[in-house]
């Protein structure tokens, strides 16, 4: 890292104590950014890194609910605006009990420099709530959501900030944020979320997106060494919406998954996870993935260890941050995997990143491989503004393309700097250098 690498991360530490995951976001970004700095005074006469790292705006707020027992209870909900020099604040909500202000600002902060890859005139941020939606009723959902939305709105719009979602936020919730968007605004603003439902102004494809985007990214390191996923044993780990589709794409092309997993632990399932049956458990039956394994012949339940002590090929980690430490990345490498894409956010710890790279294998960071969600809600927000609708195909050949286009620019990024096959600083490079020369272009604000 270079001095002034170094005291703007200092800053961050001291600016924002506690906030662990978004000291960890910020030094894995800025560590790779040295060589772009170089050659490029501007950057540091405009402040540019001190200012990225600051948010435009954070809102934090009260979230009072009535459960179905009739007792009050109190969440905190946040929205963290990031940056906006590349369009609308765009990212999504995340409900879990795990989130705090330092989980927020670290997705908000990837999201940026991914927002930017997609090279779809989006800005960065993201939102969400300690609300945990197990094992609530839909009533409570519902009520849950009403409430964050009566401050969230505010805040919003199609032209200002566009939420969506993330973990624990699915169709279900972004109908109920959008129901109560439209009664307290008295505007029908369909671009004001996306992963809408299909009946409102939802795009197909965006349900797959994530998944997909992630496996194709995964196909396409693999055809720059003339290989390919066809034959491959692959271990994911998740069982959400982006592990679910990451599963469906693997199979089209050839690859075979033999792993899920959840908080209370993974199944590894050798002849493959049989896709119809994850479908109903966890999309329909709302399930955990030890149901999926009472019913799967031939598949185990494991409680100890981690999905990543099973022989792959490929990793895909789609479950959340920092699943994925320095021994499991070790023991991945032993076992012979040659692939990591990550379709959650920051899945691999920074130990487990100089794991990969210095065993030199494929190893591509969540904020170029996850991409594809965020693509198809831009592209929805496009079908919003102009009132149209695509089919399944229009709107999944675009997202292929994206893909492709992010995968060519991070390997083509990487050569220039002379470290051809880095994805990080291929990503992070990309996405930083469009971002601070828009900024730039904005002035000091
Ligand atoms: N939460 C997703 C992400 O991490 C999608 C955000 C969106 O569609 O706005 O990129």
């Amino acid at each position: 890292m270079n001095a002034q690498v170094d005291k703007v991360y200092e800053q961050v530490v001291a600016r924002n104590r506690g906030e662990v995951e978004f000291h960890q976001a910020v030094r894995e970004v800025l560590d790779s950014l040295t060589p772009a700095l170089e050659g490029h005074p501007e950057y540091t006469e405009n402040g540019l890194l001190e200012r990225l790292v600051e948010p435009e705006r954070q809102i934090v707020f009260r979230v009072p609910w009535v459960d179905d027992a009739g007792n009050v209870q109190v969440n905190r909900g946040f929205r963290i605006e990031f940056n906006s020099a590349l369009g609308p604040y765009k990212g999504g909500l995340r409900f879990h009990p795990s989130v705090n202000i330092g989980i927020i600002k670290f997705l908000g902060f990837e999201q940026i420099f991914k927002n930017a890859l997609t090279g779809q005139g989006i800005g960065g941020g993201k939102g969400g709530s300690d609300f945990d939606p197990h094992g609530k009723s839909d009533a409570e959902v519902m009520r849950f959501c009403q409430s964050f939305m009566t401050e969230l709105s505010r805040h919003i719009g199609p032209n200002t900030d566009v939420p969506a979602g993330d973990i624990g936020v699915g169709g279900r919730e972004i109908g109920y944020l959008f129901g109560q968007y439209k009664r307290l605004r008295n505007r029908y603003d369909a671009g004001v979320l996306t992963g809408k439902g299909l009946g409102f102004g939802g795009s197909l494809a965006r349900t797959e997106a994530t998944g997909y985007g992630t496996v194709l990214f995964a196909q396409s390191m693999l055809g720059t060494k003339g290989d390919s996923l066809e034959g491959k044993t692959v271990a994911v780990s998740g069982s959400g919406n982006v592990a679910i589709y990451a599963v469906e794409k693997l199979q089209a092309l050839g690859g075979k998954a033999v792993t899920i997993s959840d908080s209370s632990g993974y199944v590894v399932d050798e002849a493959g996870i049989d896709l119809d049956l994850l479908k109903q458990v966890k999309e329909v039956e709302r399930g955990r993935v030890a149901d999926y394994a009472a019913r799967r012949p031939g598949a185990r339940v494991a409680t100890g260890g981690s999905v990543w002590q099973v022989p792959c090929d490929v990793a895909l980690p789609c479950a959340t941050q920092n699943e994925l430490d320095g021994d499991a990345a070790a023991t991945l490498v032993k076992n012979g995997c040659g692939v990591v894409a990550e379709g959650a956010n920051m899945p691999s710890t920074p130990e487990a990143i100089e794991v990969f790279q210095k065993a030199g294998i494929l190893y591509a960071p969540g904020k170029a491989a996850n991409a594809g969600g965020v693509a198809t809600s831009a592209l929805e927000m496009e079908q919003n503004a102009s009132r149209t609708r695509w089919d399944f195909e229009t709107a999944n050949a675009k997202l292929t393309d994206i893909m492709a286009d992010i995968h060519d620019s991070c390997v083509e990024t990487a050569e220039r700097y002379g470290q051809p096959g880095n994805y990080v600083l291929g990503a992070n490079v990309t996405g930083f250098t469009r971002v601070a020369d828009v900024m730039i272009a904005h002035g000091i604000i």
